[in-house]
């Protein structure tokens, strides 16, 4: 019975190394960690961290620089992937943390998180996918009483305001909090129009759920089903690790759906499904929000398997290239499951490489490709979770026939 157990509980590790590349496994740190042991960088400590990462790792780590507030603070992110000079259409994950500045341990964990990636993750994960680490939405309040500590930290920015509320809304529009957005919102906003984030995490404090989309929509997300399986892995994974009975318990067994919670208008999660069409949840990942640093390494084991297995999902569903039959160019078309989308949740071929990265339920879908220009195209595709399906689509141009007429007249 023991070693069915074992060949069991060994099942979804085979499945997961078959998909993998095969290729030499990043060597295991050999240098002194960047990233403190149990503390949290001060803010001039993090400017250098985040710098330091890059230099470190010049071919797997850069550092972008998303913006700078009114007070001087930057907004910053690190992008990892295997080949960072050259890396073009992987799925893109973003992680980002405390843009409610009070809430502390994301800032510490994604640091932490960023460093392993690079120095010790040995799955060949970064061969696959685009990382962007972003530990510090909101550093103004983080650092609301000086650059050195945290104490006194803030939900707000500069000016109060809670950023989670700040973002335009799928249901209720621009300003649902009747406030101009904030510079760091705008600087977010910016960002995600110059990246096609695939899949995203917010990370919170205050409770330890997960919570998936919507915030503002009672209505289901269409990829309800999807969304449930990643949100119970992810509580399953940590509540595991944990080796506790009490950690990551909140609402239903360490998942809810956010209007279920409490409706919310204005949120990031929200904002980022809709208008971008990218797939993000809110984790809150503790139940004390200014957590304390000599627990933050502890905490790090209880998540870790959970992080990269939220990773790892961004490398499976449906994917693949669009090009124009002709030319061979990429064609940012719309690729769509009509009778199954709704409110944003068809996506769009990357319009400067034709990849595309759509996340499903196990299940049998019909996929339509449509372009401004192109004869639309049906694939029928049949979804198994944990696996990646690759469909290259070469659509058809609409006057293709005619100019190949024009060209004989001449
Ligand atoms: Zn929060």
């Amino acid at each position: 019975m023991k070693q069915l157990l074992f060949l069991l509980l060994l099942l979804p590790v085979l499945g997961l190394s078959q998909s993998l590349p095969k290729a030499a496994p990043l060597p295991f740190r050999t240098q002194a960690a960047l990233v403190p042991e149990a503390s949290y960088p001060s803010y001039p400590a993090y400017l250098t961290l985040m710098r330091s990462l890059a230099e470190r790792y010049p071919d797997r780590c850069q550092l972008e620089d998303w913006g700078t507030l009114p007070s001087g603070r930057k907004i910053l992110a690190l992008r990892l992937t295997e080949e960072v000079a050259t890396t073009t259409g992987k799925p893109q994950v973003l992680c980002t943390a405390a843009m409610h500045g009070d809430e502390t341990a994301g800032y510490w964990l994604l640091l932490r998180l960023a460093e392993y990636l690079l120095a010790e993750e040995q799955t060949g994960l970064l061969q696959e996918i685009e990382v962007y680490i972003n530990p510090l939405a909101n550093p103004d309040g983080a650092f609301r009483r000086s650059n050195e500590s945290l104490a006194g930290a803030s939900r707000g920015n500069a000016n109060g305001i809670d950023l989670n509320r700040n973002y335009p809304d799928p249901d209720d529009g621009p300003h649902p909090d009747g406030f101009d957005y904030q510079p760091e919102t705008e600087i977010f906003i910016q960002a995600a129009r110059d990246h096609s984030f695939d899949l995203s995490l917010n990370l919170h404090g205050g409770a330890e759920v997960f919570n998936y989309p919507w915030d503002t929509y009672r209505d289901r997300h269409p990829d309800t089903e999807w969304w449930r399986r990643i949100s119970r892995d992810f509580a399953s994974r940590a509540q595991t690790a944990s080796g506790r009975d009490s950690y990551f318990q909140d609402r239903h067994n360490g998942v809810t759906n956010g209007h279920d919670w409490y409706p919310i208008s204005g949120s990031r999660q929200d904002y980022m499904n809709f208008y971008h069409r990218c797939r993000e949840a809110t984790l809150e990942v503790s139940n004390r929000k200014q957590y304390p640093e000599n627990q933050l390494p502890k905490l790090w084991q209880y998540v870790r398997p959970a992080l990269l297995g939220y990773l790892s999902e961004a490398r499976y569903g449906l994917q693949g290239f669009v090009t124009d039959r002709e030319t061979g160019k990429p064609v940012g078309a719309l690729v769509q499951v009509p009778g199954h989308d709704a409110h944003n949740s068809d996506i769009y071929a990357d319009k400067h490489y034709g990849n595309f990265h759509r996340y499903l339920a196990e299940g049998d879908y019909q996929v339509l490709f449509t372009a401004t220009g192109y004869v639309p195209q049906w694939q029928s595709v049949k979804i198994t979770d944990g696996h990646r399906l690759e469909v290259n689509v070469q659509l058809e141009p609409l006057n293709s026939g005619k100019r190949d007429v024009t060209r004989k007249r001449k």
